[in-house]
């Protein structure tokens, strides 16, 4: 069967964006195949560069697209080898993450046990190298399959050449470059759980596993962030709104030294560090504030200083204003600057004050 397209006009994205705010793509292609893209992008309407839509779980959409919007449906996942030791597996790019996750578990392997319950697709998790519990998603990626609209050519691209770093990668560096069409992932049968991180251990303890495998980690995983995060399917979000800021050295123990509750972690070199976003949130009074402008339905969760939440019928601009306002109060309180993780359409971020 040869791949397809299909193409919806004035598409309702409500339900493809997990903040589950209203926004129409005036276009939107659903390939179902990759090799269908290059056929895609010779229908596309205009000559802008189309969006690609995974799960919606890490885009606020202020306004309607005013591009093309493009979903990728092929949810395959390939074993390419395997020997005694590990398996090097292909997975398109519209497979869930979650659902590559148990797959693997299930398979008897290792390694994504950490990153488990994380929303949307494996196409997305290069984007912006996801990351939990201590384990970023760059460890086990062998390569990424992607087209590049500009020139026609499929590309596989080694993690170098993606060139992952902290909520980052060549993907999200020059956006619109590349089409993920898939990923290659290497994961071994064996591993030492990584149980350092937020809790797992006393979960793990509270679950009565004394000697866990993968698999218990997953659970313990699961069990903490089902406590700690907004289901989006019950309240809007697309989980944690701000990136923890990475500052300079001196002024990081500047303000350790004002706030010696401050959680500091290592930065990207010796004069860097990373600072908790959630915690200078929190100083700031935000946790559980539901602001009572507009629709009454933006907010921050009550469990989570950096979940931007809907609690039903909030708008993306109502949203995009109160994390402005959150982001303002930080930087006045304590000179640091905030900056969104999820991908915003329709309105831009300011650049950082120095
Ligand atoms: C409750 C909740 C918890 C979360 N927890 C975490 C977490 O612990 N760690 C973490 O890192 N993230 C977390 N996220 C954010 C989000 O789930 C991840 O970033 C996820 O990888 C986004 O996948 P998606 O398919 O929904 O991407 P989308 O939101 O659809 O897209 C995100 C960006 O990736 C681009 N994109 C998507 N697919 C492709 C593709 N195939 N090719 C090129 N570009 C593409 C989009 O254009 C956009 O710029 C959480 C979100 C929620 C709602």
């Amino acid at each position: 069967m040869s791949p397809t397209l299909h193409v919806l006009r004035d598409a309702p994205l409500r339900a493809r964006n997990t903040f589950g705010v209203e926004a129409r793509a005036a276009w939107l292609g659903v390939v179902d195949d990759a090799r269908a893209l290059p056929e895609a992008l010779a229908r596309l309407p205009g000559d802008q560069a189309p969006l690609v839509l995974g799960g919606g779980s890490n885009i606020l959409f202020v306004d309607d697209p005013g591009m093309p919007v493009l979903a990728l449906a092929g949810t395959g996942i390939h074993v390419l080898s395997e020997d005694t030791e590990r398996v090097h597996l292909r997975v398109d790019a519209g497979a869930n993450w979650h659902g590559f996750v148990m797959d693997s578990l299930a398979r008897g392997l290792c390694g994504l046990e950490n990153l488990a319950l994380i929303p949307g697709t494996v196409g997305a998790a290069p984007i912006q190298n996801i990351g939990a519990y201590g384990v970023e998603v760059r460890e086990f990626v062998h390569a990424v399959e992607a087209f590049e609209p500009a020139n026609g050519e499929f590309h596989r691209l080694s993690p170098a050449q993606c060139a992952f770093a902290y909520r980052d990668s060549v993907f999200k560096r020059e956006r619109d470059r590349y089409i993920v069409t898939a990923v290659e992932f290497v994961l071994p049968r064996r591993a030492a759980p990584r149980i350092g991180y937020a809790g797992i251990g006393e979960e793990l303890a509270a679950m009565g596993v004394a000697t866990p495998d993968a698999r218990d980690v997953a659970t313990a995983v699961i069990a903490i962030r089902q406590r700690k995060l907004p289901d989006p399917a019950v309240i809007g979000n697309a989980g944690s709104f701000f990136k923890n800021p990475i500052v300079p050295a001196a002024q990081a123990n500047a303000l350790k030294a004002a706030h010696d509750a401050l959680p500091m972690f290592p930065g990207n070199d010796a004069d860097s560090r990373k600072l908790s976003a959630a915690w200078l949130i929190d100083a700031c009074g935000w946790k559980g504030h539901r602001d009572p402008l507009g629709s009454g339905d933006a907010g921050i969760a009550a469990s989570h200083a950096l979940v931007l939440v809907n609690h039903g019928k909030a708008t993306g601009r109502e949203l995009f204003d109160l994390a402005r306002r959150v982001a303002d109060s930080v930087h006045e309180r304590f000179g640091v600057a905030l900056e969104p993780e999820p991908r915003i359409i329709g309105a831009d971020w300011p650049a950082a004050a120095t």
